[in-house]
């Protein structure tokens, strides 16, 4: 399986990009989904898609990722209400993320399970953004991808299996000593669930980047948009686990040089 991958993406490389990338926008239109109706309590799969204003059942062409928004011009074609430009957004990134992982992973079982891993960091995101809670089942599955990982990944597994257990003793420790302020359980079970996809070195390096990005945006919108001091944590947690997941083993190279260890 591994040699015929290679082979694919020496012969054809941008057929596999495209086909990345369309995958990326199906499967990001059912994103959307799952973004709405998580925190509705609805469900995923039996609801058809209806326009949020008037009901209008979609037809299959208005329901085709990125191009029907464009094609329809961002508006509902009964009752010509705005469509959240929110759907092309989630389905444009959710694309570009499976297309990034595929540049940096190459045609691996680890680029797939980095895209799944991205896409359920996508919901996760926006829910907790707005809600500020983290979908619990979205965190199952991202520990479902991590278990999944080491079968396949399993010469480091002791980096992996103290990945969870030290992050979940980590964020234990700042909830206790906060009360509860800072961080919430949300974060505390994501962080192992992510513990487990990514090991502990690359957890802790994506802790680094998750505090740095949040203190430095946070910053920026408390003063432009006069925001209050609530901070959904999950953005940017989300933000350091995508950098750890793709660059992670070159920064931590590059810190271990830095340093003189290596
Ligand atoms: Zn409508």
């Amino acid at each position: 399986m591994k040699q015929s991958a290679e082979l694919i993406m020496e012969t054809a490389p941008w057929l596999v990009y495209i086909f990345t990338f369309l995958f990326g926008i199906v499967f990001g239109s059912f994103l959307n989904v799952c973004i709405y109706r998580i925190p509705e309590k609805q469900s995923i799969v039996s609801v058809p898609s209806h326009c949020m204003t008037c009901g209008k059942k979609l037809h299959w062409y208005e329901l085709i990722p990125l191009f029907s928004w464009l094609a329809l011009r961002g508006k509902c074609h009964g009752c010509k209400a705005k469509i959240s430009p929110q759907y092309p957004i989630i389905e444009a990134a959710n694309g570009l993320l499976c297309v990034l992982a595929l540049f940096v992973k190459g045609l691996t079982v680890d680029f797939l399970l980095t895209c799944l891993l991205f896409s359920a960091l996508l919901v996760i995101s926006v829910i907790d953004a707005r809600t500020f809670e983290i979908p619990f089942p979205i965190v199952i599955f991202i520990a479902v991808l991590g278990a999944v990982r080491l079968i396949f990944y399993h010469e480091h597994w002791l980096d992996t299996i103290l990945g969870p257990a030290v992050m979940g003793a980590l964020f234990l420790a700042i909830i206790l000593v906060t009360g509860g302020k800072a961080m919430g359980g949300g974060d505390f079970k994501l962080v192992m669930a992510a513990g487990l996809f990514l090991g502990l070195k690359k957890s802790l390096l994506a802790l680094f980047i998750a505090s740095l990005f949040g203190s430095v945006i946070h910053i920026i919108l408390m003063k432009a948009l006069h925001k209050g001091r609530q901070l959904a944590f999950g953005p940017y947690l989300s933000a350091g686990f995508l950098v750890a997941a793709l660059w992670g083993d070159r920064l931590l190279n590059l810190y271990l040089s830095f340093m003189g260890v290596t």
